[in-house]
């Protein structure tokens, strides 16, 4: 007897910034964080590494229940709370981080652990205090980097080496693509350095790319390319060059659990994102 939806039809990609109890619209705090993964763990959901996510667009199948988790920009929190909390229920993740806002330093508590743990701050002064040029407070350390990657909770990728939107920044289109150009040549260099590899997964800085972005990411060796777009479905033989990725909102496990449906269901799926893209064109 075959099984229906024994294999995943699609593969929801999760988006966090944040895991702090600092509240900011796009964090979620340590409790609501720990009911979704302890949730996501105790009802047969499997977190794919990147490499399992890359295989299952060329073609090879997963478990139904396979989700990708990913964390952009990697502030601190992301080492504080969720490293922890994703080793306590055995899941894993992926940081998209901006290589050249990550210090050195021994690495500092995390939740748990029986020392004070560093301040929290709100996403919108931790990012003042980044562009100010003070990012440690706030960033994570290369120590933590590869504590989290030795414990297996997170994997590591490119967000850019400063997170620049050059579109807004510069003198003309060839401009932009050459400062673009300049980021990804660094961020790979750092990320070569620091960890030994650098991967083909990488993510746009506040979400923002063109097509001529995107042959450019290719032609730096990126081809697993994530956007900030919600609406669409990650499925077998999908572009690898436009990745879906829905927020995750400061909710419990039910919401996510929902959520979740919503985005990998082979039916309600795609019903769904046309009625919120409508949703959205009847308000623009
Ligand atoms: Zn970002």
């Amino acid at each position: 007897m075959t099984i229906p939806f024994k294999h995943a039809h699609s593969v929801p990609v999760l988006m966090y910034h944040h895991v702090s109890p600092a509240k900011d619209m796009i964090t979620t705090s340590p409790e609501n964080f720990e009911r979704q993964i302890r949730g996501l763990a105790k009802n047969g959901y499997r977190a794919l590494s990147t490499q399992e996510f890359a295989d299952f667009l060329s073609g090879k199948p997963v478990a139904a229940k396979s989700i990708l988790i990913t964390f952009d920009d990697g502030y601190l929190d992301n080492w504080v709370y969720a490293h922890p909390i994703l080793k306590k229920y055995n899941m894993r993740a992926t940081m998209f981080i901006v290589t050249g806002v990550i210090g050195d330093g021994p690495a500092r508590p995390v939740w748990g652990d029986k020392q004070a743990l560093p301040e929290m701050i709100p996403h919108k002064r931790a990012k003042a205090m980044v562009e100010a040029g003070n990012a440690d407070p706030v960033m994570v350390r290369w120590s933590e980097v590869h504590a989290m990657r030795q414990a297996g909770t997170f994997e590591f990728h490119s967000h850019t080496d400063t997170h620049t939107r050059w579109d807004r920044n510069c003198e003309n289109r060839q401009d932009c693509l050459d400062r673009m150009s300049v980021e990804l040549l660094r961020s790979r260099e750092v990320l070569k350095n620091q960890i030994g590899s650098v991967s083909e997964h990488f993510c746009w800085p506040q979400g923002y790319f063109e097509d001529d972005y995107v042959k450019l990411a290719q032609d730096h060796g990126f081809r697993y390319l994530y956007t900030t777009i919600a609406h669409g479905q990650n499925v077998a033989g999908g572009d690898p060059a436009h990745i879906y990725r829905f927020a995750v909102r400061n909710r419990g496990f039910y919401w996510l659990c929902q959520r979740i449906f919503l985005a990998s269901h082979p039916v309600i799926g795609p019903l769904y994102n046309r009625w919120k893209l409508w949703k959205r064109s009847k308000r623009a």
